[in-house]
């Protein structure tokens, strides 16, 4: 199936805006704690686009957070209606080129939901806030969670 690119994507309140270049690597349900607080959701559905795969639209502006459970996430926010806009994992820590950094994009910010690639997998299943009654595959803890995702990544 193919998905149409480039894909536009804004926040609720429309100061937040970018396109996304690149095709869905992997897409999630993430129930872990964080997730669960910052989308005030018993789960996140985020996609994953590879480096360099998000442009901005000019004056789009996210403010960025550092959680410390994930110190390594780099979680960004509207900074008018505070929704969840982008995430962004450098693949080597430490290393903030556009290209080497993969980037988290929670479904809420497509325009068109039906291209949104369909759900690979629910991660952290074990801080679930209540079990799911799907086909889809069910990864518990953190290193487990993270290899599955990595997993996809290296096709
Ligand atoms: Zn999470
Ligand atoms: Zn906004």
């Amino acid at each position: 199936m193919q998905y149409q690119q480039p894909e536009a994507c804004s926040c609720l309140c429309g100061q937040v805006n970018y396109s996304v270049t690149k095709p869905t690597l992997v897409r999630f349900y993430c129930h872990c704690t964080i997730c669960q607080s910052v989308y005030q959701k018993p789960f996140a559905d985020a996609t994953v686009i590879a480096g360099g795969g998000v442009v901005h639209s000019d004056g789009s502006q996210i403010t960025y957070r550092k959680l410390r459970a994930y110190p390594n996430i780099n979680r960004g926010f509207c900074p008018s209606c505070d929704m969840p806009v982008l995430a962004l994992l450098p693949l080597v820590p430490g290393v903030g080129l556009t290209a080497m950094t993969l980037n988290f994009i929670p479904v809420h910010m497509y325009q068109n939901q039906t291209h949104v690639r369909p759900c690979d997998m629910h991660i952290f299943y074990d801080s679930r806030v209540a079990d799911i009654d799907d086909e889809l595959p069910k990864h518990e803890g953190y290193l487990r969670s993270q290899a599955a995702v990595v997993g996809k990544l290296i096709f």
